[in-house]
């Protein structure tokens, strides 16, 4: 493309909200056959609400999520300030915590009253020998096949409760993926959640790919696949996880909800933080390179 039809479309990109940081991304974008999607945030909304609580025998719902909240109270993950702000509208106090850890894409440790806390995911409960039963099992099981979100909450080695989040689907993303669909392009959602979550939460959103419970440090390494596999590929992601994604990606795209960090790793950025303008994106690709030939 010429550098004055790069501009005119950089411009137009610009009055929309369409950041196109170098020209380049507009031509790289325009030979995209596969894009890429987080899940949360970006399909999403990524206003997180806490539906479901449910506390194990002996354990009120207050103290379940008094105790997830404090352990949460310093980790930026969507699924904590949701928890957290839950709590703290119920006017519940936040208790000191005397260490913390957070493992990406599984979930947190915390020592309170000298008592270790786990929230996260089962794998992250295994992984410290909390033992879930099959009815917490069937409970859960029951609650990812509306959509929900499941994370679990143990007290040294005991599960006290698990906590339904959930997030619905932005309105404009069917249409967009059916557009994309309809010209051909291969569309991926990408999610750290459980495959039954991800399954339910996109369900109308036909003929695509679902990649579930990737950790964070894999997600770098399926866009590389795809790559490897002859696909040009764009990431549109908006979360402090996906930077080595959006990096890797011949294209990376960022909501400008997302972290700054992402924001940074990104090609283009989405100030509207809408997914219309990754249509909108792809025609100005389109049609700005088609002139040129
Ligand atoms: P996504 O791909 O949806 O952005 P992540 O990779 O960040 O998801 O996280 C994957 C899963 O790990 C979450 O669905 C959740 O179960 C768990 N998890 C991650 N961070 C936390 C946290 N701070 N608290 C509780 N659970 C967490
Ligand atoms: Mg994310």
């Amino acid at each position: 493309a010429t550098p004055m039809s790069i501009a005119v479309a950089s411009g137009v990109g610009a009055t929309n909200g369409i950041l196109i940081k170098q020209g380049v991304a507009l031509e790289s974008l325009s030979r995209v056959t596969h894009y890429v999607f987080d899940k949360t945030g970006t399909l999403t909304e990524g206003r997180l609400q806490l539906v479901e609580s449910f506390p194990a025998e002996g354990i009120s719902e207050q103290s379940l999520l008094q105790i997830a909240a404090s352990a949460e109270q310093q980790s930026e993950h969507g699924i904590a300030k949701t928890i957290v702000s839950a709590a703290q509208q119920q006017n519940l106090t936040l208790l000191n915590i005397s260490a913390f850890y957070a493992s990406p894409g599984r979930g947190v440790e915390a020592q309170i009253d000298g008592d270790k806390i786990f929230v996260g995911t089962a794998d992250w409960m295994i992984s410290h020998d909390v033992t879930l039963n099959s009815q917490w099992q069937s409970k859960v099981d029951q609650l990812e096949q509306q959509g929900i979100s499941c994370v679990f909450v143990a007290s040294e080695q005991k599960l006290i409760g698990i906590l339904g989040l959930f997030d619905t689907l932005r309105d404009d993303a069917k249409t967009m993926i059916a557009d994309m669909l309809a010209n051909g392009l291969k569309v991926t959602v990408l999610s750290g959640d459980r495959q039954q979550v991800v399954n339910s939460v996109t369900a109308d959103l036909g003929n695509i790919q679902r990649l579930a419970e990737v950790l964070p440090a894999d997600k770098r390494q399926v866009i590389q696949q795809l790559q490897q596999q002859g696909d040009c590929v764009a990431m549109v992601g908006d979360g402090i996880n996906d930077s080595p994604a959006l990096i890797q990606a011949d294209v990376g795209i960022a909501l400008a909800s997302g972290t700054d960090v992402s924001i940074e790793s990104a090609d283009i950025v989405l100030s509207h933080n809408q997914l219309s303008q990754v249509a909108l994106a792809r025609k100005l690709a389109a049609r700005t390179l088609r002139t040129i030939r």
